[in-house]
């Protein structure tokens, strides 16, 4: 068989690894911000009759456009948004895929504040964008200075801001981000994958008075369809031009339209999880504050704890008893998403008898 180093793969992909998470099969696994509950049998039945429907016809491509899902999305987000404004794909990978084709690329820089989502030096690599991490303060927050002077030094086309943030849970306020968009050109992308879960306003409110502002969105937290791959974005017309110019004819195909259509017609339903998994995260920082953890505020459905003398041990350990969590963050700390009230006593019994040694506080 040829090896991979035999085979002409660009340079700056040599000796690179496949980004993931592992993804074991154990009782308890609160590691990628899945949402735990899959959807309800009623859900399932009408997404399974939506794939017949659209089966009929697989023999054609599907709608390109995938009008009517991002008609749709529109009406779910409001703020007065129409389906051009929104834009689709494949998971909001796919979106900062598109985002970054279109105006990152050779000689450009996407410039973003760590630590934060570890997918974002991916999508640079792979556009051959330059990525600059600028770390954020030390309590993990940003502000206009901060982000302001980044981007006066670097000269980034292209901001990324993740807010709540992955992994801290931290936000960004909105006059933060007002201020941000009105001292630049650069193209802002503030990506909201966990705002379901924040009672923080959404930046989405802001795209009137900031056309190069960009909301990205997914349906993989809050409406649970990690598996359905739908990601999404609200902004200016001209921007979603601009991803329709670069994206892949029909990449979105007529089974995700359809089962995605079906979820958002069951919004209120999967919205109502969505706070109980929001409250579930906020009682499980709490508990552990009360073990004396640090944690960090988070608006999301996960939460960063720590201090561990030795996380990976930590890790490892809770593994060992069917309980899956992610070793990433801050040195010291460990991500939990939020899980079924069953999966989170699981996990706080396994943390009290595991009773692991926790040093400093503050991150
Ligand atoms: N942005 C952030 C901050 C995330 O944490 C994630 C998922 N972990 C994504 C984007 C990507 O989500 P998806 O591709 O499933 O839409």
């Amino acid at each position: 068989m040829i090896t991979l180093d035999q085979l002409p793969l660009r340079a700056d992909l040599v000796g690179q690894e496949p980004y993931g998470a592992p993804q074991l099969d154990v009782p308890v696994v609160l590691n990628v911000n899945e949402n735990p509950y899959p959807p309800s049998p009623l859900i399932r039945h009408e997404m399974a009759a939506a794939v017949v429907a659209a089966a009929g016809t697989l023999n054609r491509y599907p709608d390109r456009e995938a009008t009517a899902l991002r008609q749709d999305l529109a009406a779910y987000l409001g703020h007065g948004l129409t389906a051009e404004r929104i834009w689709a794909a494949n998971g909001s990978n796919e979106i900062m895929a598109h985002l970054l084709t279109a105006f990152g690329g050779p000689g450009r820089r996407v410039l973003a504040f760590t630590p934060t989502y570890s997918m974002y030096p991916e999508y640079a690599r792979n556009t051959c964008t330059e990525y600059v991490a600028v770390p954020r303060h030390p309590d993990f927050t940003l502000d206009a200075a901060l982000v302001l002077d980044a981007i006066r030094e670097e000269e980034p086309t292209v901001v990324l801001i993740a807010t709540p943030n992955n992994p801290t849970g931290t936000v960004v306020p909105l006059e933060v981000i007002d201020e941000i968009c009105s001292g630049t050109e650069a193209i802002v992308v503030i990506d909201e994958a966990y705002q379901e879960f924040s009672a923080k306003p959404s930046a989405l409110e802001m795209l009137d008075r900031h056309p190069r502002l960009v909301v990205s969105r997914t349906m993989s937290k809050a409406f649970a369809l990690a598996g359905g791959r739908v990601g999404y974005l609200a902004a200016a017309p001209a921007i979603v031009d601009a991803c329709r110019i670069v994206r892949l004819p029909y990449h979105l195909s007529a089974q995700t339209q359809a089962v995605a259509r079906v979820a958002l017609a069951h919004a209120d339903e999967l919205l109502a999880q969505v706070r109980q998994l929001a409250a579930e995260a906020r009682g499980f920082e709490a508990w552990a504050r009360g073990r004396g953890y640090a944690v960090i505020d988070s608006e999301a459905n996960f939460t960063l704890i720590g201090r561990f003398a030795d996380r990976h041990r930590v890790w490892q350990d809770l593994l060992d008893r069917g309980i899956l969590i992610r070793e990433t963050g801050p040195a010291g700390f460990l991500r939990v998403s939020a899980g079924t009230p069953t999966e989170m006593a699981t996990l706080r019994a396994a943390l009290d008898d595991l009773n692991p040694t926790i040093e400093g506080n503050t991150p």
